[in-house]
């Protein structure tokens, strides 16, 4: 494929190309072209072009087009659907719901859109108003990661083209063809030519120079936390607005009184959704003695009923993206079992056939681990489950925050007194209560600590791409 730059398919000006693999096979399926800092140029240039007139249409005029846009997207949910699966690996109805999912998501920017409003202080002299407006903040980068794709691009693209703004998007070197289909099946749709533009490439070429470049002013970035600090001090160079949504470790505190059936199947499911490759999942767990065997017993029967899925064949876990990710799992696992932790399922790579092209990791619980152990640590990105006993629920509240991050928490408690002392204390963006239910898109939705700022979704979203604008005005009261 080519990038999509003003409306049209365009090579790099350096005619060099990346490959595109299949994860599941490791097979090269297609390439993309690797950007620099002329085709940055390029694209930036579109957009700011763009910016020119999108800003300047109604919000119904720019809903009326999202909302075509939201049909097409619907209407070829296979078609993307079918590129996520081959670049990402996940199972292909995963990826369809991750389309559908998105475009509902777009739906909800524009009710937010049409709902935004300015105001006008009544504390005012004679002959004076004061009106607080908002504007489109500019030019928009956008830079996502693999895991969620179209996701994580939808939560920035829905968004800006809502509130106004134009958008250069930069996608994960492993899964840049989605997003690639997205912004054409978008033009299709009318979105204007420059307005959604993608470039393709590595973070350190073409990403540095989006983030460094003077036009946009605002970067939304999901990803690493290497990458998020990185960008966010080139950012200041320029003053630029920063959304960073980075990586997360999140704890589960699971105490005595808990419902273990359902503790259990919703982190069995939490845990190892998507292989376990997003930032929000349940990656290291709290139970209290009294309930901790029942609760391994109960959570084992769940993961070991989960199955990989082969290259072309079904199952619930497809491959992890690269080896890099894939090596972080078997790291805390090795090092989990040196130090003594119980490995109770899982805990190597999986092979044999339909598995050997591609990184394949099982669903695995690793049983007493220490606070010494990497998985207690850092983040996992991968389907590894660490799990302890605690002596109260203080103790666990304590560890499960003694953490740089703070993206997401989870709280297991029929005590509502006691769940929500939990809740309000967990240091977390985003906190569940006795059950794991997908996160609202109309909610705001970010972390906490370390895990980033600025919050996506909702219309905490769309306010996010707008900047405050004060008007005073005078004028001559009558006699
Ligand atoms: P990554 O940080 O390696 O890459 C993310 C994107 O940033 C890619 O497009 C990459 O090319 C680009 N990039 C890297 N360095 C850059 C630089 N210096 N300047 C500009 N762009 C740069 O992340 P990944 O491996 O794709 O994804 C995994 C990470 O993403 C995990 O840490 C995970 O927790 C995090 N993540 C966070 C959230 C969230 O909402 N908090 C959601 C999903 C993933």
């Amino acid at each position: 494929m080519e990038m999509f730059i003003d409306g049209a398919w365009v090579a790099a000006k350096s005619g060099a190309t990346d490959p595109v693999t299949d994860p599941s096979t490791s097979e090269i399926f297609d390439t993309v072209p690797r950007a620099g800092a002329a085709d940055a140029e390029i694209a930036i240039k579109s957009a700011q072009g763009a910016f020119k007139s999108w800003s300047l249409q109604t919000m119904a005029q720019r809903v009326g087009i999202l909302n075509a846009c939201v049909k097409a997207m619907r209407d070829n949910a296979d078609q993307l659907g079918a590129a996520l699966h081959r670049e990402l690996g996940r199972p292909l109805a995963g990826c369809i719901a991750e389309i559908n999912s998105s475009a509902s998501l777009l739906d909800i920017y524009t009710e937010e859109g049409l709902r935004l409003h300015g105001e006008m202080p009544i504390a005012t002299g004679a002959g004076e108003k004061t009106i607080v407006t908002r504007e489109p903040v500019g030019v928009v980068v956008a830079i996502t990661p693999f895991n969620f794709p179209i996701t994580l691009l939808m939560f920035k693209v829905g968004a800006a083209l809502t509130a106004g703004c134009t958008i250069v998007a930069k996608p994960s070197e492993d899964t840049p063809t989605s997003t690639l289909l997205l912004a054409e099946i978008f033009h299709k749709a009318g979105l204007p030519k420059g307005a959604f533009n993608v470039v393709t490439g590595s973070g350190i070429d073409v990403g540095e120079a989006l983030v460094n470049h003077p036009v946009p002013r605002k970067i939304a970035f999901t990803g690493g936390g290497v990458a998020g600090k990185a960008i966010a001090a080139a950012a200041a160079g320029t003053v630029k607005r920063v959304t960073l949504e980075l990586g997360g470790h999140c704890p589960a505190i699971v105490c005595t009184d808990a419902d273990l059936d359902k503790a259990t199947t919703a982190i069995a499911r939490h845990g190892t959704a998507n292989s376990g490759q997003f930032c929000y999942r349940v990656n290291r767990i709290y139970v209290e003695r009294a309930v901790y065997d029942d609760f391994l017993k109960k959570l084992m029967a769940k993961i070991s009923a989960l199955t990989l899925a082969p290259a072309g064949g079904q199952g619930d876990l497809g491959p992890m993206v690269n080896e890099k990710i894939f090596a972080n799992s078997v790291r805390q696992c090795e090092d989990a079992r040196d130090k003594g932790a119980r490995v109770l399922c899982g805990g190597s790579r999986a092979t044999g056939a339909g598995y050997d092209g591609g990184f394949y990791f099982p669903p695995t619980i690793l049983a007493d681990v220490t606070d010494e152990m990497l998985v207690l640590q850092s983040e996992t990105f991968g389907p590894v489950l660490g799990i302890c006993a605690v002596d109260s629920a203080q103790e666990a509240l304590e560890r499960a925050n003694n953490s740089e991050y703070g993206l997401a928490g989870f709280v297991f408690c029929r005590e509502l007194a006691k769940g929500i002392m939990l809740c309000e204390g967990l240091e977390a963006g985003l906190v569940w209560l006795n059950d794991i239910q997908r996160s609202s898109h109309y909610a705001p939705f970010g972390g906490v600590k370390q895990s980033g700022m600025g919050r996506e979704k909702g219309r905490w979203g769309v306010e996010s791409y707008l900047e405050f604008k004060t008007i005073y005005l005078s004028y001559e009261v009558p006699e």
